[in-house]
């Protein structure tokens, strides 16, 4: 299968200085998403005065602040029947008559993009869980 140079952090600092030799992830032409291939942070000299922190999940950063009640805003195709659902604080996972599950079974809201939705939710509530322990 033929593959594309990733995009992700790795593949930027390798950029920046060849001798770090990161592994960096490819991504499949087929599926066009990349895997996290940094799974523990590392501290890098990449100049004589310059370190940079790699750290692994860095979409996972990005996501602290939002709740998961407030991820299907962020999605148009999904916010848009989240209003037919029987709750106000429907997280469109398990709740009965949800719209938007509705509409997924009905293929009006790509498979994907419910997918990539509920993974979103699931990070937000791990990053929850451990922060609150
Ligand atoms: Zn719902």
């Amino acid at each position: 299968m033929p593959v594309i140079p990733g995009v992700g952090k790795s593949t930027l600092l390798n950029a920046i200085n060849k001798e770090l030799n990161l592994k960096t992830g490819n991504i499949s032409e087929k599926w066009g998403k990349g895997k996290h291939t940094t799974t523990f942070a590392t501290m890098l000299q990449i100049m004589e005065n310059s370190f940079i922190i790699d750290t692994p999940g860095i979409k996972e950063f990005m996501l602290l602040q939002v709740e998961p009640e407030e991820v299907s805003g962020y999605f148009k195709d999904i916010k848009q029947y989240a209003e037919g659902c029987q709750f106000n604080n429907c997280l469109h996972q398990n709740e009965p008559n949800c719209a938007v599950k509705e509409a997924v079974e009905n293929t009006k809201i790509a498979a994907t993009r419910y997918e990539n939705y509920l993974n979103i939710i699931q990070n937000i509530k791990d990053i929850n869980y451990w922060e609150r322990k």
